[in-house]
């Protein structure tokens, strides 16, 4: 895993510090998008400024992308292998679940060719879905045959 992790950063041009490593390592592990916060808090001893430096390399060296949910903090999740952020290939849907707020990339599910006026050029497409993550919509059914 190590090792993996190790090479993520060197194929993306970045020299792997130890800090660089566990920040990467953190959001490797989860299965949802991270706030600058949650990666925060979930090491004692990370300087902020350094924590923030760092997500901001990984999303211009295409390690990482932001999300946004829509509640106005920026959420960071890992990009997949060989991802250049390109509407039209890479960019996928991401889902907000307004039960537990996690923001989840649906990788599968790529955001399809947009039809711009002449003129325009696409950089960057948000196209969140909202609504009730399986684990959260399960626990409902769940709910109901317990009671039946
Ligand atoms: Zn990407
Ligand atoms: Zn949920
Ligand atoms: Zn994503």
């Amino acid at each position: 895993m190590e090792v993996q992790l190790d090479n993520i950063l060197k194929n993306r041009g970045i020299r792997p510090t130890a800090m660089r490593l566990l920040v990467l390592r953190f959001l490797a592990n989860s299965k949802t998008a991270k706030t600058l916060n949650a990666i925060e808090n979930s090491f004692d001893m990370a300087d902020r400024t350094t924590l923030y430096r760092t997500i901001k390399l990984f999303e211009k060296k295409g390690v990482v992308h932001q999300i946004d949910n829509g509640t106005g903090v920026a959420n960071y999740a890992l990009c997949e292998e060989n991802c250049n952020c390109v509407p039209g290939k890479d960019l996928h849907l991401h889902f907000h679940c307004t039960k537990c707020g996690e923001t989840l990339c649906l990788t599968k599910h790529k955001i399809p060719k947009i039809n711009l006026p002449n003129g325009y050029m696409p950089e960057n497409i948000n196209l969140l879905v909202t609504g009730q993550c399986p684990s959260c919509f399960h626990k409902v059914d769940k709910n109901c045959s317990l009671s039946l």
